[in-house]
């Protein structure tokens, strides 16, 4: 039986005869449901005029994304560690020339997800690796495929020894940023996903309630997620999309976008 992925937010469901009656994170207020309706879709039927693309973004971080671009068009990254590698957010193809280059990239030890609308095929890709799957317990009723493979953790946790994965919430509860001090040589990288979502000015970030339907957030919320990445030394910050990358000094990107956004908030404007 196949796995049922919704063909707009490119999440898998599980195999079943039928596919599901309508798909949750669709509904939610932070999406949409496509404008012809729900459509679904699985894996094989992506694979036949798809294939999963890998990039290499930096020493030992390899972006994974989906060509022609599927969903939201997202890609994944995969951090290579001495103690194992850890593939940050997910896509919705696993073809078998990608698996086979992961594999020769050391496999997967542990997948973690920045939000829901990333957690895409994340179970497929865990069964491939024999993986495990560490996800927010904040963000515990948005898991559609269920596995035993799923670890739950409250604030954060360590997927492979030297790498953290931190909830810091907003856009979901449960949104989580992983955090690399070995990466941008040494220096640390902030992975993102939209949680923290690096913008067109790739000197800023931002931060967003809903991004498809430009729903804000709220002071508190901002305050509250720049402070909490404020433990972690790094430079670079890597979004959820191909180049959506802060390539230095990512800390006062994210001080001063967080600055910038409650000053508009409260009605300030730049002053010349
Ligand atoms: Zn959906």
């Amino acid at each position: 039986m196949p796995a049922w992925i919704c063909a707009t937010c490119g999440v898998q469901y599980p195999d079943t005869d039928q596919p599901p009656a309508a798909c949750p994170i669709c509904e939610d207020e932070r999406q949409y449901v496509g404008w012809d309706g729900q459509r679904w879709t699985t894996m094989a039927e992506l694979a036949r005029d798809r294939a999963t693309t890998l990039r290499d973004e930096e020493p030992d971080l390899i972006g994974i994304g989906v060509e022609p671009s599927f969903a939201i068009g997202q890609r994944a990254l995969l951090v290579r560690t001495p103690h194992g590698n850890v593939l940050w957010d997910c896509v919705s193809l696993l073809d078998e020339a990608a698996t086979r280059r992961i594999r020769d990239l050391g496999g997967i030890a542990a997948i973690c997800l920045s939000h829901p609308h990333f957690y895409a095929a994340n179970v497929e890709f865990a069964d491939a690796f024999d993986a495990r799957i560490l996800i927010p317990r904040a963000d515990q009723r948005w898991i559609q495929r269920p596995s035993p493979r799923v670890e739950l953790f409250d604030e954060d946790a360590e997927p492979v020894p030297g790498v953290t994965v931190a909830r810091i919430g907003g856009h979901f509860d449960g949104a989580a940023v992983l955090y690399w001090p070995a990466g941008s040589d040494g220096r640390g990288a902030l992975l993102t996903g939209d949680t923290i979502t690096v913008v067109q000015d790739r000197e800023w970030v931002s931060f967003m309630w809903s991004y498809p339907n430009l729903v804000p957030l709220d002071e508190a919320t901002i305050r509250d997620i720049a402070h909490r990445v404020e433990r972690f030394a790094f430079d670079r910050v890597y979004g959820g999309w191909w180049g959506r990358v802060v390539l230095r000094d990512g800390p006062a990107a994210i001080r001063r976008s967080a600055d910038r956004y409650i000053a508009r908030l409260n009605g300030e404007r730049p002053t010349d």
